[in-house]
């Protein structure tokens, strides 16, 4: 890509924007040279904060840097914009209830090229940057691998010069905090916005007007014609706050806007009348709660109001936003609308914006049904993230009507017509018109949003090839049979800039010096590292960068478990949510067979282990919470146990979010990934594991798979039953006997059910032992256990060749490329947005 100066001939030029009263002077934007940075971060210290001393406080410093970096981050924005509005180009709204974006500071600082700088300019304040960035807070606005993917896309659009822009909630509290307390999980509310979020400008004068309850009423115009009217609504305000994202090195910021909801002015005038002015006033506390706080469960769906208040709220304030830029240029035409503008609906979570972008055109902008048809389904783009049936989302038609009234009309039209296509294409066959009806008969009929989504959109992806098989062949098979053309892959990836040069600067030293810098810029470039897996200089100082990050996460361990991880041992980490399909308990089974063998004196082939498990549970998630107490058990009986200390340490790590993947993922050397075939959708905790040089042990599920073909059948630790294979399986499937056959296991489930781990804690782990001997277990924990207990043996052996395993870790960063979300972005912005690109890296 090539690298653009700061001052840009373009924008100089360019007509002063009519309404502006400018001088280019503030308009350019400040320079980035070491003296303003320098005056500029001492002006917003004293004067922006209005601090005396120096050296009080990281945080205050932390703000005025980040204040600093924003003006330049503002200037590009803006700068970005007008590009693109005067080259007319099509825009993306990426719609996402999640964006997991962790820390800015040094994401901006990398962008811009300004570390050496930065670092001049904080001398006087006697603080080493590394302290000032520990001041900022994660921005926890997600989940997990959903709002994570989202937040590397942003990076990737940046990078790639797109005009995408974010949409999303800015929520008061983000993902809790976990805590650790006598082993069982307590959350802790995110109280992010408690010290301001520096990167945030609020834009009150863009604040659209959302409603909710009312009626609908009919009337007729002059021409007879019927119109439709939702009145008597209760109208919340949507109050937008954005951040900038900035490209690598490009001088391009694009925007993530957040949504706030605020009680628009209006009083109820009787009860403002009755002398009840306190309680009208309290009442517009009500429209605030809509963006208080993320709902924490991750691959589940709960059913409530709010949360659907949540996506309408959403979906309502940003098609508002950009069918009002729309207008502001072309008035109420919208011919020509389609060709510039593209909706991605990140999961159903945002889908009813499909109804919703009728209801606007209609409603609100005098379309015909036709018209707003044609346009809604030639705009709107959907991702499906899972095939887990607990997460497909329904909505009760009753709950509809009553927040969404209007919607639900334009629904059970979208329906009808839908229904007379399938009834066209299969005459006769009524089941198939119930199996494929937006609405789900029953006592309480239900909304189905993916079938909403999928019906109003003209593209519908997946998230890695098996997958998006799984999805046509399954799932949505029906709904393939009769759009094909629809249906596409597009196989995640991660941000190389954040999971491998911010986060690894020692590893991504190693390899400019070793294949040039050009991979920085274009990532597939990463594939010339495989010339040098036997390279044994190479293997060496690979393996010393391996063994310095092991000694900064293993001082991580110590601080936040108070476990002793010792460096000259294998690290082998699980870190990700917490669920049962995702098999955290599976990894328990083996630990505690290490065990058994220590126990047993069986030693002499067994490869020293450090384990870290991390993750949280959704709060209302028993089992899973019960699976983070037995790691914390079993963890404190094999960390007190002398015997163990020097084959096995075990650690549960707290808190699992981005800033913490940015230390775990350099340290690892065997990244598991042993889901049951067929339930990880891709995963991407794998590929940052990956670009970083650990080896794979896993199930043929999600990404793993591409991931195994890319760095080669002998690099990666294969194990577990294949989704091909499920079927089959079920059919006899009978855990007790597979334990019974099974000495390694029996030995193992007798440890448990004897209470070992919870000597003063009888029976806690009862629902765990009947999961796993249940015989409609569906995570095959026990079929699964002795393959994967021989690919951990696999994995010792090899292990004990350094040289052979540090080759094997070269050769998967090599293999990484692929995984870029650079690759995965230029494919959704050929094959789905049909954007022009007009810096394209060559990419694998
Ligand atoms: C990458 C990431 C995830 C996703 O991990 P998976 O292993 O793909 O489930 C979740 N949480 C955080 C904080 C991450 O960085």
């Amino acid at each position: 890509m090539t690298k653009t100066t700061s001052n840009k001939p373009e924008i100089n030029e360019q007509q002063a924007a009519p309404n502006v009263c400018h001088t280019t002077q503030w308009y350019e934007g400040p320079t980035i040279d070491e003296h303003t940075l320098h005056d500029d971060l001492t002006r917003h210290f004293y004067y922006t904060l209005g601090r005396d001393k120096v050296g009080e406080s990281r945080l205050y410093l932390y703000h005025a840097l980040a204040l600093t970096i924003r003006d330049r981050l503002i200037a590009r924005c803006r700068e970005t914009r007008l590009k693109n509005e005067k080259h007319n180009r099509k825009q993306v709204a990426y719609l996402s209830l999640e964006f997991l974006m962790g820390r800015s500071l040094n994401n901006a600082i990398l962008n811009l090229d300004l570390e050496d700088k930065v670092r001049c300019a904080l001398n006087e304040f006697c603080t080493a940057l590394e302290d000032v960035e520990q001041a900022e807070h994660d921005a926890g606005l997600g989940n997990g691998g959903l709002g994570r993917l989202a937040a590397c896309f942003l990076d990737s659009c940046a990078t790639l010069g797109l005009p995408v822009t974010g949409y999303g909630i800015r929520y008061e509290y983000g993902m809790f905090n976990q805590e650790i307390d006598n082993g069982y999980q307590v959350e802790q509310p995110d109280n992010w916005l408690r010290e301001e979020c520096p990167w945030e400008t609020k834009a009150p004068d863009y604040s659209r007007r959302v409603k909710f309850f009312g009626h609908v009423e009919v009337h007729e115009d002059l021409k007879g014609r019927q119109h439709r009217r939702w009145v008597n609504t209760q109208d919340v305000l949507a109050v937008p706050f954005d951040i900038p994202v900035p490209g690598y090195n490009n001088d391009i910021v694009n925007t993530l806007r957040l949504w706030k909801s605020e009680a628009t002015d209006e009083f109820d005038l009787s009860e403002f009348n009755a002398g009840s002015y306190s309680e009208a006033v309290a009442k517009k506390n009500l429209a605030e709660q809509i963006t208080m706080v993320l709902y924490p469960n991750d691959a589940s769906e709960s059913g409530k109001e709010l949360r659907l208040r949540q996506q309408y709220f959403l979906s309502s304030a940003s098609l508002q936003d950009i069918l009002a830029q729309w207008i502001e240029s072309h008035g109420q035409d919208f011919i020509g609308f389609t060709d510039q503008h593209v909706f991605q609906l990140n999961d159903t979570h945002p889908s009813i914006a499909v109804a919703e972008l009728m209801r606007l055109l209609i409603d609100e902008h005098g379309l015909s049904w036709d018209k707003a048809w044609s346009i809604t389904s030639t705009t709107m783009a959907y991702t499906n993230h899972t095939l887990l049936p607990e997460a497909l989302e329904k909505w009760s038609v009753r709950l509809f009507e009553r927040l969404l009234p209007r919607l639900l009309e334009i629904i059970y039209e979208i329906n009808a017509r839908f229904l007379l296509q399938v009834a066209q294409r299969w005459p006769g066959d009524v089941d198939k018109t119930r199996q494929m009806s937006i609405i789900e008969e029953g006592d309480e009929p239900q909304i189905r949003m993916a079938y909403l989504a999928i019906i109003g959109s003209y593209s519908v992806n997946g998230v890695a090839a098996l997958h998006t098989k799984l999805l046509t062949n399954g799932l949505f098979n029906d709904f393939y049979q009769l759009s094909p053309q629809k249906f596409n892959n597009k196989t995640n990836g991660v941000t190389p800039r954040r999971w491998l040069h911010h986060c690894n600067p020692a590893l991504s030293d190693l390899i400019t010096r070793t294949i040039g810098e050009q991979w920085v810029n274009d990532f597939s470039q990463i594939q010339k590292l495989a010339n040098y897996a036997d390279d044994e200089k190479l293997q060496v100082q690979w393996q010393q960068v391996k063994f310095d990050n092991k000694v900064k996460l293993a001082e991580l361990v110590q601080e936040r478990c108070g476990v002793e991880f010792d460096p000259n041992m294998m690290f082998d980490v699980q870190v990700k949510r917490i669920h049962e399909y995702k098999r955290q308990l599976l990894n328990i089974l083996h630990v505690i067979y290490r065990y058994e063998r220590i126990r047993n004196c069986d030693t002499a082939t067994m490869v020293p282990r450090c384990i870290l498990l991390g993750g949280k549970a959704a709060p209302g998630y028993d089992m899973a919470k019960q699976i983070i107490k037995l790691i914390s058990n079993v963890a404190d009986t094999i960390n007190n146990d002398p015997l163990a200390k020097p084959y096995l340490r075990v650690a549960f790590l707290p808190n699992y979010n981005v800033t913490a993947m940015e230390t775990i993922c350099p340290a690892t050397e065997l990244s598991e990934q042993i889901s049951t075939a067929g339930k990880e959708a891709s995963g991407t905790g794998n590929m940052k594991f990956m670009m970083n040089g650990a080896l794979t042990i896993g199930t043929l599920d999600g990404a793993n798979i591409e991931i195994r073909d890319a760095v080669g059948e002998e690099n990666f630790f294969l194990f577990g039953a294949r989704s091909e294979e499920l079927d089959e399986i079920f059919r006899n499937h009978n855990p007790s006997r597979i334990i019974e056959a099974t000495p390694a296991l029996q030995e193992v489930m007798q440890l448990l059910t004897s209470g070992h781990f919870n000597l003063f804690e009888p029976g806690i782990f009862q629902s765990i032992i009947d999961a796993i001997t249940s015989p409609t277990d569906p995570w095959l924990t026990a079929h699964d256990f002795a393959s994967y207990i021989h690919a951990q043996d696999e994995v010792d052996r090899c292990y004990q060749d350094s040289a052979r395993w540090a080759a094997m870790s070269i050769l998967n960063t090599a293999a990484s490329g692929p995984f870029s979300s650079d690759r995965t972005i230029l494919e959704y912005a050929t094959n789905i947005w049909q954007l022009q690109c007009n810096a394209t890296p060559s990419l694998a």
